[in-house]
């Protein structure tokens, strides 16, 4: 003998039952198997919002009873009218028919009794909530039979008897169990089909056992007729190492201990509904977790055994929502006995569930976290108990905490192993998870804590990946401008994303992308082969909104990425930083602007524990910022800064010579885009004056733009010129001025070069005479050039030298400072 309980996301359409009755046809015919059915997937859900609708005086309930009637007209329809026409079929269709029909005539008049009296007690409740697996066993019951399968009925009230707690009642196991047993005793069908979740007072009431209570139904079953195994078919191949809703990488866990059952569903794991394993388990009768769309998968076993997890001795991780936390506090309750009982009697008393309990050692307060809906029901109850001291302000009146989650670890194994909790708290508090109450389960069998609603999805992603795939890292970036650096960059995680997770288990993902224009934002992951068309389609582009998504979907590892030379994105930086969301910037405005927010930026980048990094801010590619960094935080002493920091100036000043002009070499440093489209920001010397201060900023010196010392080499016309037209005429006009520089120059041997220094916290830039066999002599094309001297590199400077423009080695430095934040 098998118990086989089929959930309502089993049945929830024509095809499904389908799907549920060749499962029965063929485990019928090696085993009598009893069948406990749910409702229809979702019609527990409809009765309720109907039956609500009507107690608050609202005629929509009408519609949403007409969607339940629907709903079960369409299944029976698709169920027979397919099917071949014989008289069987034809008399169990009209049979059906008229059965469902005075079912729902029935349900209707009890809606309107509700919407009448405008009341729906906990007993009206359960007499409504009877109707979805009354319904959905009649119909299952009829197709078995017009397909000529030996079944028979058998209404589950007649065989669970229970208390009068409504909703949640407790079986009379006296009493059922011989119910159960005379009953079986004399049938003799292949397959006995019931209903799940519903029982009968011992005053002949409807009763019910608790939401998902059809497992527990099915659980009873199964125990008083010692079957072999409980199936429970449901919509997933399992139960899995996390909410597979939640969490896409989490995997069905084979063999499961009942007790780690019993906490992975206590604490949420919707697929077990937690009384279901006891009668079991005394029995020691397997429970196999089975998936209706997919019978041939393994699916789950729970017995007796505990088995390891591959290494890890975490099982599963769950979650449970919607939770209050409830705290009791006052200096009247140290040291005094009995506050605890009083607080708990009435939670009993009031049929309150707490599911996780936390007292401070002081004894100065106890925190309890209970079910959202009963928050205000527990208030009230417990203000009323403790009314006195609350007078006498020996205790505050209970405070109240709302959308709040639980989550917890759960692993038979977890107590012998030391540093799990830490690993748990650890990773919630790197990705930036509050957490508002903890609990650890005397078993240790358990860690559990009470977080945010909103950052469920996160920590559990998070805790899944250090428990179950210690070996990738997810990094989630959102990506602003993609103009040519951008368009490499997203070349270059294309082209080594496999490479990247093979090699540094760190899995690259591009979330959202933007430009001027339009935005789009994929949590799966934009495909990096059609980025272009889906930024195309793409949503108009917003800054807030683009920040409002990032921080909305709240993933693990989220980078926001600014290739722009935008101010409005430089001042959105404190946004992500806050969100706990790392900061990497090409764009220089935020690090050579308002030393102000620069410091705010790196404050928020250590209070929110995100990275801010602009390495490609001086140099391009080069690790310029990561090297002043490293030499920094290992003690070393910054004396002084030498450095060629602008491609353009050196491309100008090497091509500049006798037989050209000033003029012409400019204009073709603009042509070829060795400059900005205005030259007037790269000749004027404040973009290097900005790459110095940033160094200067690095270096510890707290300087602003203003306090750069920098010595235009350009004439006061060129300066002043209105237009980038007038300004070429200036050079034109002034030739002569350029030429002095340069045979002036090259009488004493000397190359031009534009430099920048910094020297005992002061900092300058300007054209220099750079004389033959220093390191800045030779420097060709696009180069940059960096010399640190420091206390340690006193004599001889740490010297950087390499392009220092380009979109590839810009992207690529983009892509270095994203593997930093990955590795970090
Ligand atoms: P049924 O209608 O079959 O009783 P339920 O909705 O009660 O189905 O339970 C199945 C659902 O439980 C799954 O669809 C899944 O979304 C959810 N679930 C939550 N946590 C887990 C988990 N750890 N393993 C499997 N399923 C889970
Ligand atoms: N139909 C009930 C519910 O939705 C019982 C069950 O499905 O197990 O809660
Ligand atoms: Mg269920």
């Amino acid at each position: 003998m098998r118990v086989l309980k089929f959930g309502g996301t089993s049945i929830g359409s024509a095809d499904n039952i389908n799907k549920v009755i060749n499962i029965l046809d063929e485990k019928s015919k090696s085993d009598n198997i009893v069948v406990v059915v749910s409702a229809v997937g979702g019609i527990t859900d409809k009765l309720l919002e109907a039956a609500n609708l009507a107690c608050d005086k609202n005629l929509d309930y009408k519609p949403a009873y007409e969607v339940i009637c629907l709903i079960h007209k369409t299944i029976i329809d698709e169920l027979f009218l397919n099917s071949e026409k014989n008289l069987t079929i034809q008399t169990h269709y009209t049979q059906l028919h008229q059965i469902v029909s005075e079912k729902l005539s029935e349900l209707s008049r009890l809606l309107d009794g509700i919407y009448l009296i405008n009341e729906l007690s906990p007993k009206t409740k359960d007499k409504l909530l009877s109707f979805g697996e009354g319904l959905s066993s009649t119909i299952i019951y009829h197709t078995l039979k017009s397909r000529q399968i030996d079944v028979s009925f058998k209404n589950s009230q007649d065989l669970i008897v229970t208390d009068s707690t409504f909703n949640n009642a407790i079986v009379n196991f006296g009493i059922t169990d011989k119910n159960i047993k005379t009953y079986f005793d004399s049938s003799s069908s292949a397959i006995v089909l019931l209903p799940g979740f519903i029982g009968k007072s011992l005053r002949g009431e409807f009763t019910t056992l608790g939401r998902g209570g059809s497992d527990y139904t099915a659980a009873i079953i199964a125990a008083n007729l010692e079957a072999k195994e409980l199936q429970i078919w449901t919509d997933v191949s399992g139960m899995y190492t996390t909410n597979p809703k939640l969490v896409k990488q989490a995997a069905p866990i084979v063999q499961l201990s009942y007790q780690e059952a019993i906490e992975l569903s206590h604490f949420g794991a919707k697929v077990l509904y937690p009384p279901t394993v006891l009668p079991v388990l005394k029995k020691n009768i397997p429970i196999v977790i089975k998936n209706t769309q997919a019978p041939k998968a393994i699916g789950t076993t729970i017995t007796e055994i505990v088995v390891p997890n591959g290494g890890s001795p975490v099982k599963g991780i769950s979650n449970i929502d919607k939770i209050a936390l409830l705290t009791l506090q006052g200096n009247g309750m140290v040291g005094v006995p009995g506050f605890s009982k009083r607080l708990f009697e009435i939670l009993a008393q009031e049929k309150i569930n707490s599911i996780l309990i936390t007292q401070s050692s002081s004894e100065y307060s106890i925190c309890f976290g209970i079910l959202e809906e009963d928050a205000a029901r527990a208030k009230e109850a417990i203000d009323l108990v403790f009314e006195y001291e609350i007078q006498l302000q020996k205790i505050d009146p209970i405070i109240i905490e709302t959308n709040l989650s639980i989550i917890a670890v759960v692993g038979d194994k977890m107590k012998n192993h030391q540093g799990i909790s830490g690993k748990m708290f650890s990773t919630l508090g790197k990705n930036n998870v509050n957490i508002r109450a903890i609990a650890q389960g005397a078993s240790e069998r358990n860690i559990s804590a009470v977080i945010n609603k909103n950052d469920v999805k996160k920590a559990l992603n998070c805790l899944h990946e250090q428990f179950f795939e210690t070996k990738t890292k997810q990094m989630n970036l959102f990506i602003t401008g993609v103009g040519n650096v951008g368009e490499r960059l997203l070349e270059q995680i294309k082209q080594q994303k496999a490479y990247v997770k093979e090699n540094f288990k760190i899995n690259l993902r591009v979330i959202g992308l933007s430009n001027s224009r339009t935005m789009v934002v994929n949590d799966d992951g934009i495909n990096l082969k059609h980025w272009k068309d889906e930024l195309k389609d793409g949503e108009k582009a917003s800054l807030e909104e683009f920040f409002e998504h990032a921080k909305n979907l709240n993933l693990r590892n989220s980078v926001f990425i600014d290739i722009t030379a935008n101010e409005a994105v430089a001042n959105s930086y404190a946004n992500y930083l806050k969100e706990s969301m790392s900061v990497i910037a090409c764009n220089k405005i935020a690090c050579s602007g308002d030393i102000n927010y620069y410091n705010e930026l790196k404050t928020l980048s250590r209070k929110y524990n995100a990275s801010f990094l602009f390495e490609t801010n001086v140099g391009a590619g080069l690790p310029i910022i990561d090297t002043l960094n490293h030499l920094i935080t290992s003690g070393d002493k910054i004396n002084t800064i030498q450095a060629v920091l602008s491609g353009s100036l050196n491309f100008i000043f090497n091509n500049f010579n006798a037989d050209t002009t000033f003029h012409d070499v400019v204009k073709q440093a603009q042509q070829e885009g060795y400059t900005e489209p205005d030259p007037r920001i790269d000749l004027s010397g404040i973009d290097v004056a900005r790459k110095i201060l940033i160094l200067a900023r690095e270096s510890g010196n707290a300087l602003e733009l203003s306090d750069i010392e920098s010595a235009s080499f350009l004439t006061p016309k060129a300066n002043s010129s209105e237009s980038v037209e007038d300004f070429f005429k200036t050079l034109i006009e002034d030739e002569g001025h350029y030429q002095h520089l340069l045979k002036s120059a090259q009488k004493s041997h000397c190359q031009l070069k534009f430099v920048a220094e910094l020297d005992n916290g002061k900092a300058k830039v300007g054209l220099k005479e750079i004389p033959e066999g220093h390191p800045f002599y030779n420097l060709e094309g696009k180069d940059n050039i960096v010399m640190f001297y420091t206390q340690r590199y006193s004599e001889q400077p740490l010297i950087i030298k390499g392009a220092g423009a380009g979109a590839d080695v810009t992207a690529s430095g983009l892509f270095a400072d994203i593997i930093r934040i990955a590795n970090n």
